[in-house]
């Protein structure tokens, strides 16, 4: 049985809605047990030349499921999420969404395969994906693609800024 950890992320179409019912939905994926779900928080959009330059705040939440099931054939049923949501993928990275769910972390495994890395890569200096991820594991330790050793949660939140991350409320 593996634990995974997914990210919720929203900026388009009443954001508050749709990560609430996104985390309604995980909670009842089939063959997945749901252990828990941090509160929502709100963040400021990704900037990069990459990502188009203005565009609304997101609301963020980590949810952490238990499963056996395979991670590609889990992947393939979050974008049918996604797309129930009314994503269409056109290419634009960073842009506008009214659902993004990238699974963070399956327990301690590192996975490199051309339509899933994990854990996620952004997650290590992302702080909307680890101040929620503290709140509901605060003892996780991550592996690291490259040197192959872990680090704890609790040191990548002390190099990370908070770029004005705020919690709302729970979830
Ligand atoms: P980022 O991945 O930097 O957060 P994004 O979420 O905007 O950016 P998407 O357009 O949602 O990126 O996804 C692009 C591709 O990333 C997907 O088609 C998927 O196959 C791939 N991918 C690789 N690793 C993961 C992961 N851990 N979780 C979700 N998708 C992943
Ligand atoms: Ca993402
Ligand atoms: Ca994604």
């Amino acid at each position: 049985m593996a634990t995974i950890y997914i990210g919720i992320g929203s900026n388009l179409d009443n954001p508050l809605q749709h990560v609430r019912q996104a985390i309604a939905e995980l909670g009842i994926l089939s063959e997945c047990r749901f252990l828990t779900a941090s509160g929502l928080y709100k963040s400021r959009p990704l900037t990069s030349p990459l990502a188009p330059p203005s565009q609304p705040d997101y609301i963020n939440a980590v949810l952490a499921i238990e499963t056996e099931r395979d991670a590609l054939n889990l992947l393939d049923e979050l974008q049918a999420i996604e797309r129930q949501h009314g994503r269409v993928r056109d290419g634009e990275r960073w842009g506008p969404r009214p659902l993004d769910l990238d699974v963070l972390l399956i327990d301690d495994k590192i996975i490199n395969h051309a339509r899933l890395i994990i854990p996620h890569p952004g997650l290590h200096e992302r702080s909307f994906v680890l101040y929620p991820l503290q709140e509901i594991a605060p003892d996780l330790s991550i592996p690291d693609h490259d040197s192959q050793k872990s680090v704890s949660l609790q040191e990548l939140i002390a190099r990370c800024d908070d770029e004005g991350l705020e919690r709302l409320h729970d979830a």
